[in-house]
């Protein structure tokens, strides 16, 4: 995006990746359905991001979600607002629409240079960059540098975050990275995890309690893992319960695992007889409960805490589960932290090194699946494109 508003404005671009190919990450982004933005008010999609709302509003509201479909369009690739409200490509993939985009972008006039690994610099008047390529490190030398290297989730996709050390020694002021949109480690059975694993709960209302007692609640659809849970609706949770855990070194949630369903109209069901039937066949006719959630009553519960049909409702109503640990970030959906907003200007620029603007996931902004990480990195990205033109145009005043 970057690369794209500054050939706009007839300034030469070179683009470095260290990997074969660019996108890899928004590639993989695409594999499960494209969800590239959204279509709730603005006010709403600003309150999604966890961390740096504030910081990131302007430029979000510079390029807001409407204006990235219509830059879509222009680009040839139509979007859809799914029943969530989540916006996405009509091929559901990321792979047209980045294509199409390189190709506009190699008829611009941007030069991609790849497998080229950017590993150091200095600074002078110019910024020289040292690149380790296969055939040994080379310098380049340019007017401005805009790094978007995204942060530490999936490393294989070329995001490794290896490049804080660099910034760091350069005194730019960086929060470690932490799991973002991911999944935990719960206190399941084998036996539970071997028979579920790879099924889906729903639907289910999540609820979980932090520590100052604000209660947080959101029905959706979870997952069950060979370690644990994962899932939309986890993920949603995710800054919250891995901040918990990182206090007390484990987290409870608790699940309604019939949220259409009132206390009382499951008493009400309940009051015919069991007669004949399975416990999981009673729960089934008489409920609607699958397999799965009796067996997750099991699993929680013990014969005596399920014995009156009041105590076995409540216990369907809100079951806990104890979650040990996040998965780790090289399985998350993306990556909270990266390199403060304190050491930024406006233009995304870092202060004590002028001339070097950043801008996506390296970033310390942290925000939900839905479309809103994409829709961060865009908007990030033509703002620190727009910062470099206005450097460049201050100087030519000066000129
Ligand atoms: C499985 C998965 C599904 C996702 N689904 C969605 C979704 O549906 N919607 C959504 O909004 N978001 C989604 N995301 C998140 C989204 O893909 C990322 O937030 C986004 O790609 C980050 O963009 P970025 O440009 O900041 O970084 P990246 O896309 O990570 O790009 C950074 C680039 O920098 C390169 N690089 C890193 N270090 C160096 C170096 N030293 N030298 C040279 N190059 C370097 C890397 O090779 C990489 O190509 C998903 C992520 C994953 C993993």
């Amino acid at each position: 995006m970057a690369a794209e508003v500054l050939r706009n404005a007839n300034i030469c671009v070179d683009l470095f990746d260290s990997m074969p190919s660019v996108g890899r990450k928004f590639l993989m982004a695409g594999k499960g359905g494209m969800n590239i933005t959204h279509s709730e008010e603005i006010d709403h999609f600003i309150s999604r991001y966890s961390t740096g709302k504030q910081f990131l509003e302007p430029y979000i509201l510079d390029f807001t979600p409407n204006k990235l479909r219509e830059w879509l369009s222009d680009l040839g690739i139509e979007t859809f607002v799914g029943s969530s409200g989540r916006v996405f490509p009509i091929e559901m993939k990321a792979a047209p629409l980045l294509r199409l985009w390189l190709h506009r972008l190699r008829s611009m006039g941007v030069k991609f240079y790849m497998r080229h690994k950017w590993v150091g610099w200095s600074i002078d008047n110019k910024i020289t960059l040292t690149f380790s390529t296969s055939n040994g490190a080379i310098n380049n030398e340019y007017d401005a540098v805009l790094l978007a290297l995204g942060g530490a989730s999936w490393p294989k996709l070329g995001s490794t975050g290896e490049w804080t050390s660099v910034l760091i020694d350069n005194g730019v002021t960086f929060s470690p990275f932490k799991s973002s949109n991911c999944g935990f480690d719960a206190t399941l059975s084998e036996y539970f995890t071997n028979k579920y694993a790879g099924h889906p709960l729903k639907p289910v209302t999540l609820s979980f309690i932090n520590s100052s007692g604000c209660c947080f609640t959101k029905q959706g659809e979870l997952m069950f893992t060979q370690n644990g849970i994962e899932g939309g609706l986890m993920y949603g949770f995710s800054h919250l319960l891995t901040d918990h855990i990182e206090q007390f070194g484990f987290a409870t949630i608790y699940l309604d695992l019939l949220p259409h369903l009132s206390l009382t109209d499951m008493e009400t069901r309940l009051g015919k007889s069991q007669g004949k039937l399975s416990f999981t066949n009673y729960l089934r006719k008489q409920l609607g409960l699958d397999a799965m959630k009796t067996a997750l009553l099991w699993e929680t519960f013990s014969q005596t805490d399920l014995s009156s049909k009041k105590m076995l409702c409540a216990a369907i109503k809100n079951l806990p589960l104890k979650l040990l640990s996040s998965r780790p970030i090289a399985e998350a959906i993306s990556s909270s932290g990266g390199i403060n907003f304190e050491a930024l200007d406006e233009n995304l620029m870092i202060k004590s090194i002028p001339g070097v603007f950043c801008a996506g996931e390296m970033l310390n902004w942290d925000a939900p699946t839905g479309g809103y990480l994409l829709t961060a990195c865009f908007s990030t990205g033509r703002a620190a494109a727009l910062g470099v033109l206005k450097r460049f145009n201050s100087f030519s005043q000066i000129e």
